[in-house]
């Protein structure tokens, strides 16, 4: 079950700035679907937007000063007129915001002179669904309105939240976590070609559910070992003559992959699978087939176990009592690897009871720790929440006096 969602934004942004907000801005949190390592490798990714999402609530500051607060933390924090200036600790969740306002002048678009800024969010941090992506989009979109540009297209906006993180706050993401918050669509999934990057929906059926359990068991050379997998691919490449691995089919791979050193071989087999398998589940989800697409998410685990070696044995553990269970469609490990969460695509009738009895047996195998699971459907991409204030009336649909603080405003 999704945690509370503050029951006013509204009034929380009034009790710590002393006046209204005049914008709300909602960005979604994100599933890697399918297509494991194939963005650096000039692949395609399919991603789902989820309904998870971080909110930013703004107001222009007439002082002029940049004021941020995150509920949940104990203090607001103001941004140093030097912007250059780095938080850590406790605050370092600042050097989002603050990239997003930095990259606004990189890309040449209005900064408000002035602004007081509140955070919200129902999106675990940390958790592999792109908190951080989120909390970009949602600034960039309540800054931006702030100055008066309330149009920004998605593109944009997802090249704008990638170069906060990649180059103010120094995490070398690619384009899926951005892409996916800013394009999502309810009832579809986001298709990115990396090479444009070129965004496009694909039909996700409203009768399919995702799950995430996640175990939270992240390895502690993680980093390393993702640059080593990089760099394995960069190499099988090279050896092979091509660009990109994912300009190859299997095939074409098959034919050449005799001279491969067999660890650049099992590295290449599955990119060049994967991306073969991203199409083919774009395939099978216009025809409405998920059997076929949860074999496909299935088959994504297996070559990440068997040929790229970044699943651990927690994570291949879910996936098999996933894949046993008769309301599931497939399961596979979602986002880089080596530790992290599972998603599971399933029927309608999978419930919290099976998703409890699947992590009891879990734990019954020996795991200590009970993974967090999650009931996922897709979303709307970043946006602005349109409010029109009336006068002493309050409502489940006014986003910011929403009771379930949903922010579907839909009068
Ligand atoms: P992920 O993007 O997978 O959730 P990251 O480590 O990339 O994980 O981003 C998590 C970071 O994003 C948090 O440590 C915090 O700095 C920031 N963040 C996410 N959500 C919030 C929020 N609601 N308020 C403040 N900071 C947040
Ligand atoms: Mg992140």
């Amino acid at each position: 079950m999704s945690p509370p969602v503050p029951g006013s934004i509204r009034a929380q942004f009034q009790a710590i700035f002393g006046r209204m907000p005049t914008v709300l801005a909602r960005a979604p949190g994100r599933v890697e679907f399918i297509g494991n390592h194939t963005d650096y490798n000039g692949g395609a990714v399919l991603g789902a937007a989820i309904d998870r999402y971080v909110w930013a609530a703004a107001a222009p500051n007439p002082a002029g000063r940049w004021r941020l607060f995150s509920v949940g933390n104990a203090a607001v924090l103001e941004l140093p007129s030097d912007p250059g200036t780095k938080f850590s600790g406790t605050d370092s969740w600042v050097n989002y915001p603050l990239g997003v306002w930095r990259s606004l002048r990189d890309f040449s678009l209005p900064q408000p002179p002035g602004f007081d800024l509140l955070v919200d969010s129902n999106l675990p941090p940390g958790a592999g669904l792109s908190s951080s992506a989120a909390l970009e989009l949602a600034v960039a979109v309540a800054l931006t309105s702030l100055a008066g540009k309330t149009d920004l297209p998605p593109a944009q906006l997802a090249a704008l939240g990638r170069h906060a993180e990649n180059h103010h706050v120094g995490v070398p993401c690619g384009i899926l976590d951005q892409g996916t918050s800013a394009f999502g669509r309810a009832g579809h999934l986001v298709h990115i070609d990396c090479r444009g990057p070129v965004f496009a929906h694909v039909p996700f059926p409203a009768a399919a559910h995702l799950w995430i359990f996640n175990n939270r068991g992240k390895h502690a050379l993680i980093d390393g070992l993702y640059a080593q997998r990089h760099e394995e691919c960069l190499a099988a490449a090279k050896a092979l003559g091509v660009a990109r691995l994912a300009d190859l089919t299997p095939a074409q791979l098959q034919a050449r992959a005799g001279g491969l050193p067999p660890v650049l071989a099992k590295r290449a087999r599955h990119i060049v699978e994967e991306q073969a398998r991203v199409q083919e589940t774009v395939t099978a989800l216009q025809r409405g087939d998920l059997a076929v697409v949860g074999r496909l998410l299935t088959a994504s685990h297996r070559s990440s176990q068997q040929w790229f070696e970044n699943s651990t044995p927690a994570l291949d553990q879910l996936v098999d009592l996933l894949e046993q269970h008769p309301a599931v469609f497939g399961a596979r490990l979602t986002g880089g690897g080596f530790g992290g969460a599972v998603m599971a695509l399933t029927r309608d009738r999978f419930t919290e009871a099976d998703a409890a009895e699947i992590t009891r047996r879990y734990t019954t195998a020996g795991h200590e720790r009970e993974p967090e699971v999650l009931h996922l459907q897709t979303a709307d991409g970043a946006r602005r929440i349109d409010w029109l204030p009336r006068a002493g009336v309050a409502t489940r649909t006014d986003p910011l006096n929403g009771e379930d603080g949903s922010g579907s405003s839909t009068t």
